[in-house]
């Protein structure tokens, strides 16, 4: 490992199964690529000779099947290569996978449901990302489900979601944000609210059913499940809850045995459900609290200006009375400990409130909800997001940015009391 400084290209020779570990420098972005052999990032195959732009911060590796020569031009933090990877092991489940795809499509069944789950920095979205970049690549339209509320790739932080995955996923660019299907839970992590997480979990795989039953293609190609690092007390549970409501039948363990044992004896009467255990990568990189704040920042930032800045969203201004602004849940349930005996906890965590327009709206981010009518508003996906940049209480007016112009699709908006870990400074 060594950081370097001169931004002069330099190469580095991949033998085969190796990979070349890179975080790029926090203040410029790093150019790299492939000159001879095959490359592939978390599953997508780099094309030869081009000079592809990663941004600062990022952390990928670049690994070979047969080896490979690469070229960088500009900065990192670190960089390395490592010949001891668990990508094989890697690759032989995405060979099982495919297999069950094929049997599926053979009868017009389902397809394999596979969930991905283990603490924080184990490498579960780069091990979804390359299960679904893979089976893109043979063709297939896998489901991504992202379950992970807190550095989720789906759309903004706060919201579970799923897409169809058509393409192997962009090395750069990542999973798109402007994607079909998101619920908004409006917080990082899900004590905040369990009930309406498990309610929203619920809502999404209802609706991806109601989608499967209607397309065989998808339904053979299947599901990968990445979920939150959370895996002790209530987010054990949430894992179960979300393999039953998924009936998932593949669950990948990454890097713990104890959850391993753990799932393996809870599932045992379910023969039809696999549980495998895999090794974490050594090169998976462990991001600190702070860290993963200023991630979950310039998520949402990215999804009004784009990765590289190249978006403008758009400033609109609407009346007071054109808007109809709720919130879910009554703040944190108060835990029944903290209550005189006999009384029961008194908000209903899926109550909808509604919420008058005033200044503390300011500089929040506010969903906007496909529903049509308030009592639809919990069940109805999201169509997107706003951001909140001016409250003119004397003119009853609300000035906003969103990703573009126009009407918003509905008048109900939802907000939440925290603000995602979101730094305003970002606008
Ligand atoms: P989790 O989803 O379990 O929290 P991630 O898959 O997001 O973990 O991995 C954590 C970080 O490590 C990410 O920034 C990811 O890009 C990086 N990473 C994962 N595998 C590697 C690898 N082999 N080499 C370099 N960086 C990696």
């Amino acid at each position: 490992a060594g950081s370097t400084s001169a931004s002069t290209i330099r190469q580095v020779k991949l033998d085969r199964e190796s990979e070349l570990r890179i975080e790029v420098g926090y203040d410029s972005p790093l150019r790299l690529r492939l000159v001879t052999g095959t490359a592939e990032i978390f599953g997508t195959e780099l094309p030869p000779e081009i000079w592809l732009t990663f941004p600062p911060r990022l952390k990928f590796a670049v690994f070979a099947w047969y080896g490979a020569t690469i070229e960088l031009d500009g900065t990192t933090e670190t960089d390395y290569t490592a010949d001891e990877t668990p990508m094989i092991s890697y690759v032989n489940v995405h060979a099982i996978l495919e297999g069950r795809r094929n049997r599926a499509k053979a009868s017009s069944s389902e397809g394999p449901r596979v969930i991905v789950v283990g603490p924080t920095d184990s490498g579960k979205s780069t091990l979804s990302r390359m299960l679904l970049s893979w089976a893109a690549k043979q063709g297939w339209k896998p489901t991504f489900v992202d379950l992970d509320i807190g550095q989720g790739s789906i759309t903004i932080p706060g919201c579970i979601g799923a897409t169809p995955i058509e393409m192997p996923i962009d090395p750069v660019e990542g999973i798109p944000l402007e994607i079909p299907l998101v619920y908004f839970y409006g917080h990082t992590t899900p004590s905040n609210n369990v009930d309406l997480y498990k309610v929203l979990v619920k809502e999404l795989s209802q609706m991806l059913e109601r989608q499967f039953a209607g397309n065989a293609e998808s339904r053979a190609a299947g599901m990968v499940i990445n979920t939150m690092g959370w895996i002790e007390g209530v987010g054990y549970e949430l894992l179960l809850h979300a393999i039953d409501t998924f009936n998932c039948n593949v669950v990948l363990v990454l890097g713990q045995e104890k959850l391993c044992s753990m799932l393996r004896d809870v599932l045992r009467n379910k023969p039809n459900v696999d549980v495998v255990k895999l090794q974490k990568s050594g090169g998976v990189v462990s991001r600190n609290a702070k860290f993963r704040q200023k991630a979950r920042s310039y998520r949402i930032r990215e999804y009004f200006y784009g990765l590289a800045n190249d978006l403008s969203p758009h400033s609109n201004i609407a009346n007071f009375s054109d808007l109809s602004v709720y919130r879910i849940g009554g703040g944190p349930q108060a835990p029944r400990s903290a209550l005189p005996i006999g009384a029961e906890p008194a908000a209903d965590p899926t109550r909808l409130v509604h919420v008058n327009i005033n200044r503390d709206l300011l500089h929040l981010v506010l969903a906007v909800s496909f529903a049509k009518e308030p009592e639809e508003i919990i069940s109805s996906n999201v169509a997107g997001f706003i951001y909140v940049t001016d409250i003119d209480i004397q003119r009853k007016k609300i000035t906003y940015l969103a990703p573009s112009a126009g009407e918003l699709p509905s008048k109900f908006l939802i907000v939440v009391c925290e603000a995602l870990g979101f730094d305003s400074k970002c606008f």
